[in-house]
């Protein structure tokens, strides 16, 4: 890696890309194996509602463990699978994977339980939507209790034919989310264009990292209310944001506070249990609904 280093500094060619190159080369050729072998495996967030603050589902979140490189994040692998194309079939093992894991959670628990898994922009193609009505018949899925998840800054290119196939995924029934809300390009008409049910607004503005943040947090819940959409929080470490939260009628919400992303065999040996009560709504909130 030295050597690498050394040739091939300049100023078009820094040490970092360098290094950053090679990384991208190994987690390919890693990926490949990894995709071969099944080497994934995904951990459950609990979603709770807050009006009944019971838990309503799941967000499955991918983990890749690998022997030599230890484990990789999704927000490095995804990337890097949409880049090479492998998202389509490891997507396919992901909502294989997760559409099991709630018909068995259903059945075992609870009818009601739903599962909401994440959408790479380039898995939007013409055969998602026919690919994934044929695994909720095979699974006996109803499709009421499924959310897919897609990041709004991806939405841009191509629109038309990514609006087509959220539009078939709709028909089947499936509620499209609109995941990291705030951080793209927030284009507002695509709310209202796309057949979208439900926002989740990002989890800096919830943590409060911007200057700003509480308005950003209440002008979202104002638009949603009038759309008619359901607004979801991301990110919620601590009592005082759930709070504000709840102040803000938000309907649903997921963060550490509550419950950490599990394997679903820990998460079932909890017994669902959330790590902290969710305190009754409070009486003034700053809507009214
Ligand atoms: P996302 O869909 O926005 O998921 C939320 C991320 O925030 C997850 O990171 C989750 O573990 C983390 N998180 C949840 N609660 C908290 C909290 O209270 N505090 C903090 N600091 N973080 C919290 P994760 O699992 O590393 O996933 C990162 C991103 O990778 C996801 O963001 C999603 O865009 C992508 N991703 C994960 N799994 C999949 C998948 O199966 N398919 C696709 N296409 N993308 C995925
Ligand atoms: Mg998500
Ligand atoms: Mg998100
Ligand atoms: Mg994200």
């Amino acid at each position: 890696r030295a050597k690498l280093r050394g040739r091939n500094c300049s100023h078009h060619f820094s040490p970092d890309m360098a290094e950053a190159l090679y990384r991208k080369m190994i987690l390919r050729h890693h990926l490949t194996l990894a995709l071969e072998t099944e080497a994934f495996e995904l951990y459950y967030q609990p979603i709770i509602d807050l009006k009944t603050r019971k838990l309503k589902g799941f967000e499955a979140l991918i983990r890749w463990y690998d022997e030599e490189l230890g484990q990789v994040s999704p927000a490095e692998f995804i990337p890097l699978a949409e880049e090479t194309g492998q998202i389509v079939p490891l997507g396919k093992w992901i909502f294989k994977t997760a559409f099991l894991q709630l018909a068995a959670w259903q059945k075992k628990y609870d009818k009601a339980f739903m599962m909401s898994v994440n959408l790479s922009r380039a898995q939007l193609q013409a055969s998602l939507a026919p690919t994934i009505e044929a695994m909720i018949l095979h699974y006996n899925i109803n499709p009421a209790k499924l959310a897919l998840e897609l990041t709004e800054s991806t939405m841009l290119q191509e629109y038309d034919d990514a609006k087509q196939c959220l539009e078939d995924l709709a028909a089947l029934g499936i509620e499209l989310y609109l995941d990291d809300f705030g951080t793209g390009y927030s284009s507002l008409s695509q709310l209202q264009d796309l057949p979208i049910s439900t926002v989740k607004l990002d989890q800096s503005f919830v943590q409060g990292n911007h200057k700003g943040s509480r308005a950003i947090i209440e002008a979202t819940k104002a638009i949603c209310e009038k759309l008619d959409l359901k607004v979801v929080a991301e990110g919620v470490e601590t009592i005082e944001q759930l709070k504000y939260l709840q102040m803000c009628n938000f309907d649903y919400c997921q963060g550490y506070y509550l419950a950490k992303p599990m394997p679903a065999h820990q998460l079932e040996a909890s017994g669902f249990a959330l790590l902290n009560e969710v305190p009754e709504l409070p009486h003034h909130s700053l809507f009214h609904s």
